[in-house]
């Protein structure tokens, strides 16, 4: 199975202006791209070149050897499911089965953003922070680097970057603003209704 870069799910400009165009010409056309490109040439001609990027993962996951090839297919993943976690007109407090479960699993849905601000906040250098379906209950979680939930055998919902090249063209070093505006006017709560299945 070939690895390709995924179109986006809108266009450049679409989430301005909490995130630009220019972010993204950087975010999904360089970094997203580049690990399209040195993906596909780390596994060439080895026994990963058929696998599915999932498989990929799960495959090379907590292998020193196969870190190179683990980080590359990690961070196409993880930017694929962050761009389907967003939406222009996005954000906002949640819609249909996802609601009750952030109720039930946080208790309202203020303590859910404000635990999920204080996960991408405090999650040191670069990394993801995480909605993810676990025993049946909501949890957030955070992920180092390119790490994410698919390699521990736990099921995302939703996610947000807060690497640096997410944010900083248009938020410099604020990265609580970058989140609070992810959370206000961004989240594709269908996609995370989509993902509880
Ligand atoms: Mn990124």
């Amino acid at each position: 199975m070939a690895i390709t870069l995924p179109d986006l799910p809108y266009k450049k400009d679409a989430l301005e202006p909490y995130i630009s165009s220019k972010t993204l010409d950087f975010h999904y056309g360089k970094h997203h791209s580049a690990y399209v490109t040195n993906l596909s040439k780390l596994i060439e001609n080895t026994g990963l070149a058929g696998e599915t990027l999932e498989g990929i993962i799960t495959k090379t996951a907590g292998d020193p050897d196969k870190a190179g090839i683990f980080n590359n297919a990690a961070q196409i993943w993880n930017h694929t499911f962050y761009w389907h976690s967003m939406k222009p007109g996005g954000g906002g407090v949640p819609t249909d089965a996802v609601a009750a479960k952030i109720d039930a699993s946080f208790g309202s849905y203020t303590n859910f953003t404000e635990q999920l601000k204080n996960a991408g906040l405090t999650k040191f250098g670069s990394g993801w922070a995480w909605l993810v379906l676990k025993n049946g209950t909501l949890e957030i979680m955070k992920t180092a680097n390119a790490d994410t939930p698919i390699a521990h055998g736990v099921k995302p919902l939703l996610t947000v970057d807060v690497w640096e090249h997410a944010y900083y063209l248009d938020y410099q070093n604020a990265r609580g603003d970058y989140l609070d505006a992810f959370m206000q006017h961004l989240i594709n709560w269908e996609f995370v209704n989509s993902q509880m299945t």
